[in-house]
């Protein structure tokens, strides 16, 4: 996929997720504060609007735009946390102008491993990076395989670590005052992760077919 493709994936993206906003309400209601539907809504309105039309040297160029955009718009723990995913991701993508499954990969491990820097959560503790890193693992598992293959596969995986998320006990983030109470309820950073990669699938496999 090339870089105008690219981009407009990411507008797809944001739509969806605009859509997606009292989802996220309702998610963030139940065990936070209730502002991630709102920080996410602001955060992607914001990107559209900063990429829309605009042509980038190489992904980094992208991603560092989608980045910023997202830490100076979003607000809330997820919009410092996202502005980290992808500005981590962007230094490895440096020079690339086509979204394929190694840049796939390379935006998941190195945005992953950005936001593990930055926020300290590991994997059980109820955060985004129960989503991230199932997603993360499963591009590295299924590597060599054409983007359109592997795609899937990842929003599968991170749709898996976000149903984990029901069980956990919160170690991280406002949830983590709740205790037992939080169980039952799934992490809503983890699912707005699940949904970005679930729209990007959905991206590529309108493209494909
Ligand atoms: P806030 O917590 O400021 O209200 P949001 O509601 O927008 O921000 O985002 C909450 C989400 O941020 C949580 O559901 C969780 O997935 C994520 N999160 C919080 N702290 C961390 C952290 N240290 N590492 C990774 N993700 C985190
Ligand atoms: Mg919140």
């Amino acid at each position: 996929m090339d870089l105008q493709r690219t981009r407009d994936m990411h507008l797809y993206v944001a739509e969806r997720m605009i859509d997606s906003t009292e989802l996220l309400t309702k998610m963030d209601q139940a065990i936070g504060d209730g502002d991630h539907g709102l920080a996410m809504a602001k955060g992607f309105e914001a990107i559209a609007l900063a990429i829309g039309g605009k042509d980038f040297e190489d992904l980094a160029g992208l991603f560092k735009t989608v980045g910023m955009t997202m830490l100076t718009s979003a607000g809330g723990a997820s919009g410092a946390i996202y502005g980290t995913f992808y500005q981590g991701a962007s230094k490895k993508l440096t020079g690339r102008d086509f979204f394929d499954a190694e840049a796939l990969s390379i935006l998941l491990v190195e945005g992953l491993g950005a936001v593990q820097k930055r926020g300290k959560a590991e994997v059980g503790q109820k955060t985004m990076v129960d989503a991230l890193h199932p997603a993360a693992e499963a591009s590295l598992a299924h590597a060599g395989q054409p983007l359109a293959e592997m795609m899937p596969k990842v929003a599968e995986a991170a749709r898996l670590g976000m149903e984990s998320t029901k069980e956990m006990v919160a170690a991280m983030g406002r949830a983590r005052y709740l205790g037992q109470r939080a169980v039952g309820h799934p992490d809503p950073g983890a699912v707005s992760t699940h949904l970005i990669l679930k729209f990007m699938t959905g991206f590529i496999q309108q493209e494909d077919g």
